[in-house]
């Protein structure tokens, strides 16, 4: 009957995204009147493990295989059943990120449970169980009942917020039986870009629009980016002209994304780019016209030439004044 939160790790490494699922979960546990267990896939240092017990994780299951260092969605939601199985667990939560998104419907049709992607609060409510979730890039909401003895929910960034409760926590090994056949397909390595910071995860976005003139203007955005660790994103009319990649496109046709702050640059702020960012914690724009759409969603704004505006701006947080 308890709740178990997958928290995803990125080398060893929890985020924030996953401080806020074990938060979550917890919250739910709590008004289920049942334990919150957190399952830990691949090798994660236990000090590591530990973080997770400060938002309220009753026990943590470590399964410790250095087979599972590379996420491959087939073995995980392999493991994932085993552990919902023996633990006897009614509901898994997910992050909506890539992993949760490619792991969750394998899961749901290993387990026969419903499925609720991109949600984004508790429960309305708990008999019959219904949840808010996000439809049609965030312009809508939908709110789904699930009636499946398990239940699997998917957690939209940004979405709940991290919640601190310290407690003591157990951790406990698992070894799941996994047949030599489960790992005839199997990713070998894995490779990024160098200082390439990935979108979907990135907790901070330096995007840009046509304000920057041409795809020759774009390293006052790329050193903006470098000195915050942040992603590089754009807008559609952007990619669209080739002056960067469509994986870097967001929006309504494009990615959407919920970093905790995003920066709008020479981006006029059309409903369709805004549907890709509504969820980000803090946007800051920059924008030569003071009357741009963008400045009525952002939280920060500074009325300015991008081009004089971002290197001000790159001096000062490598300056680290
Ligand atoms: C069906 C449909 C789907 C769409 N999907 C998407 C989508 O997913 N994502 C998306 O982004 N768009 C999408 N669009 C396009 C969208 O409607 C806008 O046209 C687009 O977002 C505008 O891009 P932009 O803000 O970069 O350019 P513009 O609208 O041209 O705005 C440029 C901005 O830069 C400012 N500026 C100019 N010079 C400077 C300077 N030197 N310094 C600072 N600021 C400056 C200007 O004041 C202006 O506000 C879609 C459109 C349709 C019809």
């Amino acid at each position: 009957m308890s709740v178990i939160a997958f928290a995803k790790n990125w080398d060893g490494k929890f985020k924030k995204s996953t401080y806020e699922l074990v938060s979550y979960a917890k919250d739910l546990a709590s008004r289920l009147n049942t334990q919150t267990l957190i399952l830990s896939i691949g090798e994660v240092e236990e000090t590591e493990l530990e973080k997770l017990a400060q938002y309220g994780a009753d026990k943590i299951i470590s399964v410790e295989d250095s087979r599972l260092n590379i996420l491959s969605s087939r073995i995980y939601a392999e493991v994932i059943s085993q552990v919902v199985n023996k633990e006897e667990a009614s509901l898994v939560v997910l992050s909506d990120n890539n992993s949760g998104k490619a792991i969750s419907p394998r899961l749901s049709v290993k387990l026969q449970a419903g499925l609720a992607a991109a949600v984004l609060d508790v429960p309305k409510s708990l008999d019959p169980f219904i949840v808010k979730k996000q439809v049609f890039s965030g312009k809508a909401f939908a709110f789904v009942q699930i009636d499946s003895d398990k239940k699997i929910l998917t957690l939209s960034k940004n979405s709940f917020g991290i919640k601190e409760n310290v407690v003591s926590v157990n951790i406990e090994k698992f070894s799941p039986e996994l047949s030599d056949d489960i790992f005839k397909i199997k990713v070998r390595s894995t490779e990024s870009a160098e200082n390439k910071v990935i979108l979907a995860d990135a907790d901070i976005v330096v995007s840009a629009g046509r304000g920057m003139k041409s795809a020759d203007n774009w390293q006052p955005v790329e050193d903006l980016a470098s000195a915050l660790g942040a992603a590089t994103a754009c807008s559609r009319p952007v990619s669209d002209d080739g002056w960067r990649g469509h994986e870097e496109h967001v929006g309504q046709t494009g990615k959407v994304v919920a970093p905790n702050l995003y920066f709008a640059v020479g981006i006029s702020g059309a409903i369709q780019h805004v549907a890709g960012i509504s969820r980000s914690k803090c946007i800051v724009a920059i924008n030569t016209d003071p009357e741009a759409p963008i400045f009525s969603v952002a939280d920060y704004g500074v009325v300015g030439d991008a081009m004089s505006v971002l290197p001000k701006l790159t001096s000062i947080i490598n300056s680290g004044e």
